[in-house]
């Protein structure tokens, strides 16, 4: 047997790539194929090496007395993300025992990623709904320069908007060398905000509760495992 020597003068190996993890967090109650189609866009146009999904516990803003328990919508998560390797269903906001009964904020959630992912490139992930009512998030303008923000269009919506739930103080200044390169993205002091428009999808998890509870079919708006995973729990009824 022969083993090939190692090469003295290959060609010069290229610097390793960055690494990039995007957080989407949600109350995903249920995960469905809105959220998949987003995650899988993102991680197409912005070369993602993983995309962490983080059902919330007690969502600040979006507490509905009948929302699943937070171990159901967890499962949920876990089976969507099963089949896609760097889909990752995450506990990062699962609390005190995984009771899922804390409120967490997006800005803690980023900072505590930042400290356990150091060097990595970070984006945060989020439809355009949510990302219009930022400003009623904790301490918005920190968590605006803290990483990237990929927001997904939904329909409707219109891209001129994101800019005026901005600070004008947190715009970039005219010239900034950090400017991101593609010209539609919105270039903040230290960070950027990406639009990816390239889904639309109408689908959302009030209408697959709403179809749950007037036993319509929510065949194809859900994953076929998270479906069955409904039915066999009742959830939704
Ligand atoms: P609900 O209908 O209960 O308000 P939702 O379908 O918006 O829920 P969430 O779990 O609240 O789902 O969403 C998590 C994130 O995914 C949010 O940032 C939301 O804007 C985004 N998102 C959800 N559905 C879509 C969609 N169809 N297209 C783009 N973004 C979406």
């Amino acid at each position: 047997m022969s083993i090939a020597p190692p090469q003295k003068h290959g060609p010069p190996s290229e610097p390793p790539r960055e690494r990039r993890i995007a957080l989407f967090g949600g109350t995903f109650d249920p995960i469905h194929i809105g959220h998949l189609a987003v995650a899988r866009a993102a991680e197409r146009r912005f070369h993602l090496d993983e995309i962490h999904f983080i059902p919330t516990g007690r969502p600040p803003h979006k507490h509905r007395r009948d929302m699943a328990a937070y171990a159901d919508r967890y499962a949920m998560v876990a089976l969507a993300c099963a089949d896609h390797p760097r889909f990752i269903a995450s506990l990062a906001e699962s609390g005190a025992g995984h009771s899922g009964k804390e409120t967490f904020y997006s800005v803690d959630t980023v900072r505590h990623f930042k400290q356990k992912f150091p060097g990595v490139h970070l984006y945060f992930l989020l439809g355009a709904d949510s990302f219009l009512d930022i400003p009623t998030w904790k301490d918005y303008e920190t968590l605006l320069g803290l990483c990237d923000f990929i927001v997904a269009s939904r329909p409707g919506f219109k891209s001129d908007t994101l800019r005026l739930v901005i600070p004008p103080e947190l715009f970039a200044r005219r010239g900034a060398t950090h400017a991101p390169l593609d010209p539609r993205a919105i270039a903040l002091r230290r960070t950027a905000i990406y639009v990816l428009d390239t889904v639309s999808s109408h689908v959302s998890a009030t209408d697959v509760r709403h179809r749950l509870d007037t036993n319509e079919s929510i065949h194809g708006l859900v994953p076929p495992r998270v479906e069955e995973y409904i039915k066999k729990q009742a959830l939704y009824r």
